[in-house]
C-alpha cells in the first residue's frame, strides 16, 4: 500500500480522500489555489502546497505545478478526485512517467472510454445495448439525413468529445437537421477542440440510471448496483438515489451485468460509472462511461457498506479487491441532495460569499460530506456545491422522511443555498411515486 499520496483537487472530494487516507495510515498532501488558502482540505491534510492563483486554469489544472508539488511532497501516487484533471489522459500519463501512480484507470483505458463514439463501439462489441444511431462519426449532411431517415426523428446530435451537455442538439425533422449539425459541430470545436459528432435517436422522457463498477488489475470486476439520477436541471444532477425506484429486479440485474461486461471489455481497472438512459418500457441504452469517482458515489457506499475511495487506493496499489460480487449486498435505501450555493428563487443564480453561521444536521442515518464551516467564504471561482447531504434508511419512504427532517434542520446563514428546493422535490407526488424522468424538474418547477 502507498505511504503518501497527493490529492489534485479541492472541496468536499479532497476531504473525502483525506479521510480514507487517514483511516488507512496513508499520509496526504493537499494542493490549493491562492483563493483556497483557508480551506478545510489544506487544514486537514498532512502537508499542503500552493499551486497558483484562483483561476483553475492557473492552479488546479496546471499539470507541471501539480507534479512539482508531488515531487516536493515525495508522494507515491496522485488521486485526481472528480472534475479538473480527473479524466485527462495526458495528465494520467504524465503522473506515471514522472514516477507517480495515478489512482484511476490506465491512460489507454481512459482514452478508449473518454471518446464517446469509441465507447459506443465498445458497448456494441460487448453486447451492451446502445441507442439506435449512426455507425461511427457523421462526416456529411447527406450521411446524417440518411441515418436520421433510418432511425426516425427526433434525432440527437452528440459530440464525441462531449461533456456537461455541450455539443448536443436535437433535430425534430430533416429541415432543421443541417443547421443543428453545424451548431453541434461549432460548439464541440469551441469547447473541446474536436468537431466530431454522431447521431442517436432522441429518447423521449428517459430516466438516467447508472451503475457503479470497481475493477482491480487481476481481472476482478464487480458492480455496487445502480443509482437513479433523474432529478436534473440542465443535465446537472441534483438528487441521486440507490436503488432505483421502479426498476424491476430482472432489469436491475441486466443493467448491472451490462455495465460489468462493458468495463471488463475495456480492460479497465479502478472505479467507473457506466451511464444509461432508460425509456418508459424499461429498455436501457448505454450513453457513456465516467472514468473516475463520481460526486454521487456515497449513495452506493451507503447501500453496500463499501468504502469506494479505499477500494480505489487498494486496486491502484496493485492489490486485489477484498470482496467478490457475492459479498456485495444491497441494504436499505440511500438518497443524496447536492447542496449548492445557488439561489433557487432566482433561477439558481450562483451565490458565493461568507457563511456567517452553520448548523449541520445529524441523527440516525444522516451523513454530510462537506468542506464548509462557519466563517468560511465560498469563492466565486469554482463549482457551487458546498456539500452533499446523504441519508440511509431501511426503506425509500423512511429515507425521504429523514432527508426532509435533515434539510429542515440545516442552517446556512449568509448565502442562499438549494435546501428549500430539495424539500419541494421530495414532497412532489411524481417524485414520491418514483415515476419521474430527467425532464421532471423543468416540467414541474421551472416551466
Ligand atoms: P454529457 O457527457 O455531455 O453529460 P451524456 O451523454 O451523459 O452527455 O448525456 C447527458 C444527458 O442527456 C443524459 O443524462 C440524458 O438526460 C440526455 N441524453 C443523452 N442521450 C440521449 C438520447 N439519445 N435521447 C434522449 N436524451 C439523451
Amino acid at each position: 500500500m502507498f505511504d503518501k499520496i497527493l490529492i489534485a483537487n479541492r472541496g468536499e472530494i479532497a476531504l473525502r480522500i483525506i479521510r480514507a487516507c487517514r483511516e488507512m495510515g496513508i499520509a496526504s498532501v493537499a494542493v490549493y489555489s491562492e483563493a483556497d488558502k483557508d480551506s478545510m482540505h489544506v487544514q486537514l491534510a498532512d502537508e499542503a502546497y500552493c499551486v497558483g492563483p484562483a483561476r483553475s486554469a492557473e492552479s488546479y489544472l496546471k499539470i507541471d505545478q501539480i507534479i512539482a508539488a508531488a515531487e516536493v511532497g515525495n508522494v507515491d501516487a496522485i488521486h485526481p478526485g472528480y472534475g479538473f484533471l480527473a479524466e485527462n489522459a495526458h495528465f494520467n500519463e504524465v503522473c506515471r512517467s514522472s514516477g507517480f501512480e495515478f489512482i484511476g484507470p490506465s491512460p489507454q483505458a481512459m482514452e478508449r472510454l473518454g471518446d464517446k463514439n469509441t465507447a459506443r463501439s465498445m458497448a456494441i462489441a460487448n453486447n451492451v445495448p446502445v441507442v439506435p444511431g449512426s455507425d461511427g462519426l457523421i462526416e456529411t449532411d447527406e450521411a446524417a439525413i440518411e441515418v436520421a431517415k433510418q432511425i426516425g426523428y427526433p434525432v440527437l446530435i452528440k459530440a464525441t468529445a462531449g461533456g456537461g451537455g455541450k455539443g448536443m442538439r436535437v433535430a425534430e425533422d430533416e429541415a432543421s437537421l443541417a443547421t443543428a449539425l453545424q451548431q453541434a459541430r461549432n460548439e464541440a470545436q469551441a469547447a473541446f477542440g474536436n468537431a466530431g459528432v454522431y447521431l442517436e435517436r432522441y429518447v423521449g422522457n428517459p430516466r438516467h440510471i447508472e451503475v457503479q463498477v470497481i475493477a482491480d488489475g487481476h481481472g476482478n470486476v464487480v458492480h455496487l448496483f445502480e443509482r437513479d439520477c433523474s432529478v436534473q436541471r440542465r443535465h446537472q444532477k441534483l438528487i441521486e438515489e440507490a436503488p432505483s425506484p421502479n426498476l424491476p429486479e430482472e432489469r436491475r440485474q441486466a443493467i448491472c451485468d451490462a455495465a460489468v461486461r462493458m468495463i471488463r471489455g475495456a480492460e479497465y481497472s479502478n472505479a467507473a460509472t457506466v451511464e444509461f438512459i432508460v425509456d418508459q418500457d424499461d429498455n436501457f441504452y448505454f450513453i457513456e462511461v465516467n472514468a473516475r469517482i463520481q460526486v454521487e458515489h456515497p449513495v452506493s457506499e451507503m447501500i453496500t457498506g463499501i468504502d469506494l475511495i479505499k477500494a480505489q487506493l487498494t486496486v491502484a496499489a496493485g492489490e486485489k479487491l477484498p470482496f467478490t460480487q457475492d459479498d456485495i449486498q444491497c441494504t436499505g435505501h440511500a438518497i443524496e441532495c447536492r447542496i449548492n450555493a445557488e439561489d433557487p428563487k432566482h433561477q439558481f443564480r450562483p451565490n458565493p460569499g461568507k457563511i456567517q453561521h452553520l448548523f449541520v444536521p445529524g441523527g440516525l442515518g444522516v451523513r454530510f460530506d462537506s468542506h464548509v464551516y462557519a466563517g468560511y467564504t465560498v469563492p466565486p471561482h469554482y463549482d457551487s456545491m458546498i456539500g452533499k447531504l446523504i441519508v440511509h434508511r431501511p426503506t425509500r419512504d423512511q429515507a425521504i422522511a429523514t432527508m426532509r427532517r435533515a434539510l429542515a434542520e440545516m442552517q446556512v446563514d449568509g448565502i442562499a443555498v438549494t435546501a428549500s428546493f430539495h424539500d419541494q422535490v421530495l414532497q412532489h407526488p411524481e417524485f414520491l411515486s418514483g415515476q419521474h424522468d430527467t425532464k421532471f424538474v423543468e416540467r414541474e418547477f421551472l416551466g
